[in-house]
């Protein structure tokens, strides 16, 4: 399934204040939907060439004709997932990245014209798409829930006072879900900002929604040493911490999604069914088994950024949906 079911996009933003004043150098080029890095340590190696659905570039101005805006990220993205979850698909976008990249900045957006996110575009559109649709033989309701993952405990964000961790339970036939997660009735995209500001006071974690996003050191380590965040780590979503090296564990739900996801690729290019997919090594791919496989659609953006000094990061925050085509 994944292959043609999962769209992926990479997104670079412009250079912030700090890189600025260090000089950095922009180590990424892109040209159509490949998007090249370089090794700023070894000028002289090839540079690494990836290739995505979309590749977005913002690192210049926006006057420049390459340059991405929220709108043309919410076209390509946010509308053809709308039109599938109106088809009957269950839909996921995510965003992972480094600390910093963009991830917030591609989902949620700020309030100011032309720059909201796709999460506000989306809704937007999909208030409207019910004004005009509901009749007398068509009626919609939306929910929300929000929930943070954090090593590997579920809490829901929209009642804080349920501090405990939910049970994660499968339905015989809507597969599985979070016993007891609050599911509040919306009517607009106000309803849902206004839970999403009162959610993300109850966060554990700060910044973006994205499948990861870990504060330095605070996660309790297991049994199995296997959910320990190590002191001192970059607070990373990519997977690859700078200074730890391929291969750490910094979080297990990331871990595996990168697995669960390179596997549905392989199962895809083999074209056969019956492959394992591990599901069950993380909270967050077991919740989002129906997203990720089956009846789905699922988009995620790389957020990167463009400098020097990011690279290792950078790097790995590319490898890691190439493998997922
Ligand atoms: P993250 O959520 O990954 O930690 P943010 O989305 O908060 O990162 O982005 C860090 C900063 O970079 C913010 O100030 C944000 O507004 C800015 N930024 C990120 N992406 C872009 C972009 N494509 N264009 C302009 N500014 C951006």
């Amino acid at each position: 399934m994944a292959g043609a079911s999962v769209k992926v996009a990479v997104r670079v933003r412009p250079f912030n204040s700090r890189e600025m004043s260090r000089d950095s150098k922009c180590i990424i080029q892109m040209s159509g939907s490949t998007t090249t890095i370089i090794n700023p340590k070894q000028p002289k190696e090839t540079p690494k060439s990836f290739s995505f659905d979309y590749s977005y570039w913002s690192h210049t101005s926006p006057e420049d004709i390459k340059y991405a805006s929220q709108k043309q990220v919410y076209r390509d993205i946010g509308e053809e997932m709308l039109q599938h979850a109106f088809e009957g698909y269950n839909v996921c976008i995510f965003a992972y990245g480094q600390t910093g990249a963009g991830k917030s900045y591609t989902m949620m957006g700020k309030q100011e014209k032309d720059q909201q996110g796709i999460i506000p575009q989306l809704c937007e559109d999909l208030f409207s798409r019910i004004n005009d649709t509901t009749n007398d033989n068509m009626s919609y309701s939306v929910e929300v829930s929000y929930m943070e993952i954090y090593c590997e405990r579920v809490r829901d964000l929209l009642n804080p006072k349920n501090k405990g961790n939910l049970r994660v339970r499968e339905h015989p036939l809507m597969g599985p879900y979070v016993e007891d997660l609050s599911k509040l009735a919306v009517t607009s995209y106000n309803d849902i900002q206004d839970l999403m500001d009162s959610g993300n006071k109850a966060r554990c974690t700060p910044g973006a929604l994205s499948p990861g996003s870990f504060p330095v050191g605070s996660c309790p380590v297991g049994p199995s040493g296997q959910e320990a965040v190590r002191p001192g780590s970059a607070r990373s979503a990519g997977g690859v911490g700078r200074g730890l090296g391929e291969g750490a564990n910094i979080n297990k739900s990331l871990t595996t999604l990168g697995k669960v996801i390179s596997a549905l690729a392989e199962m895809n290019k083999k074209k056969k069914k019956t492959d394992f997919i591990p599901y069950r090594d993380s909270v967050l791919t077991w919740l989002l088994r129906e997203n990720l496989g089956g009846n789905s659609r699922t988009a995620m953006v790389a957020a990167l950024s463009p400098a020097d000094i990011n690279y290792d990061e950078t790097l790995s925050t590319l490898r890691w949906p190439a493998e997922a085509r």
